[in-house]
């Protein structure tokens, strides 16, 4: 049976490549009914935030994604949190220690970093240096026993054999190797606040976790064989391993990293502009993953029954807001009005556009008005600005459109209809609509030299959704004013 896990450390809010990782793991655990297991990785105690673990979680959910066991969702195979499984590592080290697989190390960090100072002057890769070479059973214990009252505290080091060679047949990449003189030296499984490193915990979780398939970001490629070089020292079989492709931002052809500030990269933040979870669940399943075919847009459960893993690409996959903009669109347009409204509603009342808490009235205008735009949003936070001259005071007109207010036609149309606009017993769309076509009747005036005027002197812009109900929209009082100024 499947069981496959998404393991965040809580050093920050959900990331678009987290969130990636997260969602093939999801897809995978799904298409093979197996398991998901969300397991949170904070034994960096200094790097961790508040809201992380929070923030990852309420993010994954927002995108739809369940999961069947975690911190929230206890399963046989807790406790879910890292910072919680002391008690599982320390008998396993002192296991390693006991066999003399690992062993405790008193090199200080001044000393480590002299050392690598070292060779790097000498043109040497940076290394740990076994600090025992040479020494006896009895001289190691001496040795270790100075230190330690001395009151230096060690961190544990886990021997690395150092004429082997470590491969594994990524899902992804396909065969990997590394010859364990790359590795570094034998390397740190304790550190001195008697924490396990990342790549010691991992290790024992997967396995006690009966992880069957690791997938993860191809940043922990390097990290591998460190970590079968632990799987070896228990003896226990590694799970299968797929390292995604990274992303690239095609905006700059860079690497995508989270100091970049040319695109959002935070699950967060497209949720504040309002952006819609399935659209966004669509747009991160195809970064690094494609569907048989031609198609992009398909719904989760259609995801999950095409899943496979094999068509991972090798390649790095391409971060294009763009895409994700005209993905959105997509959705806007295909859901229901309910949820479009209620979504712009709120970038409206944020945005101090709308009161908070507005009555039946209001909400009632509002929704006529988002529907007006419901097709031309990317996202609903655009109403804000794309609605503008419904909230602010008239908006200055651009060269082009004050030149067609110029022509003598337009003159004349604007006047009819301002007088035609006062007079009208009812202010709606089809009246206002039926006194524009009194006005081609009277003038002759047709087409684009009748309704373009009106169009700018009622809304200030020369393009913009459905002309009638915008002006019913904006109200009798504000069109009456935008055609006085603009014909005084
Ligand atoms: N906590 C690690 C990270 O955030 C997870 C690595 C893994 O999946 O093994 O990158």
């Amino acid at each position: 049976k499947i069981r496959v896990r998404y393991a965040p450390s809580p050093t920050g809010h959900l990331h678009i490549g987290n969130a990636r990782t997260a969602l093939f793991n999801y897809l995978f655990a799904r298409h093979n009914k197996g398991t998901f297991v969300i397991r949170i990785e904070d034994t960096d105690l200094k790097r961790n935030i508040a809201d992380g673990e929070k923030s990852q979680l309420d993010n994954l959910k927002w995108l739809g994604m369940d999961w069947d066991e975690g911190p929230d969702k206890p399963g046989d195979y807790g406790p879910y949190r890292q910072s919680e499984r002391k008690a599982i590592y320390t008998p396993l080290i002192q296991e390693l220690v006991d066999k003399d697989l690992a062993y405790e190390s008193y090199m200080t960090e001044e000393e480590l970093a002299a050392q690598r100072e070292e060779q790097k002057a000498n043109g040497e890769a940076p290394r740990y240096v076994y600090e025992y070479e040479g020494m006896t059973a009895e001289e190691i214990t001496a040795k270790q026993t100075e230190a330690k009252q001395k009151g230096l505290k060690p961190v544990i080091r886990i021997r690395v054999p150092q004429d082997k060679t470590y491969e594994w047949n990524d899902i992804v990449k396909g065969n990997i190797s590394f010859k364990a003189s790359t590795i570094g030296g034998d390397f740190v499984i304790q550190k001195r606040d008697g924490m396990p490193t990342y790549n010691f915990a991992v290790v024992v979780d997967d396995h006690l976790m009966e992880i069957t398939h690791v997938l993860r970001g191809d940043d922990h490629v390097a990290n591998t064989p460190k970590q079968l070089v632990v799987y070896e020292a228990f003896g226990w079989k590694a799970p299968e391993f797929g390292h995604m492709s990274l992303i690239i931002n095609t905006e700059t052809g860079k690497k995508l990293s989270k100091r970049d500030e040319t695109v959002l990269q935070f699950i967060e933040q497209y949720r504040k502009l309002g952006y819609l979870p399935d659209a966004m669940f669509n747009f991160i399943t195809l970064l690094g993953w494609s569907p048989v075919g031609e198609d992009e847009i398909y719904t989760r459960q259609e995801f999950i029954k095409m899943f496979d893993p094999k068509r991972l690409s090798k390649s790095p996959a391409a971060f294009d807001g763009k895409k994700l903009e005209w993905i959105n669109n997509q959705y806007v347009k295909s859901a229901g009005e309910d949820e479009i409204v209620h979504s712009a509603l709120l970038q409206l009342i944020d945005a101090g556009k709308i009161e908070a808490n507005p009555d039946a009235q209001k909400i009632e205008w509002a929704r006529k008005l988002i529907s007006l735009y419901k097709h031309q949003m990317s996202y609903t936070g655009q109403i804000v600005e794309m609605a503008d001259v419904f909230f602010e005071n008239p908006p200055a007109l651009t060269e082009d459109a004050k030149k067609e207010l110029a022509e003598e036609s337009a003159k004349t149309v604007l006047n009819l209809f301002a007088q035609k606009i006062n007079e009208l017993p009812l202010f709606d769309g089809v009246s206002i609509m039926a006194a524009i076509k009194e006005i081609q009747k009277e003038t002759k005036i047709k087409g684009r030299k009748l309704y373009m005027p009106i169009r700018i002197a009622t809304t200030r812009e020369m393009h913009g959704p459905e002309l009638a109900p915008s002006i019913e929209l904006l109200g009798r009082q504000k069109v009456l004013n935008h055609l006085n100024q603009t014909l005084a």
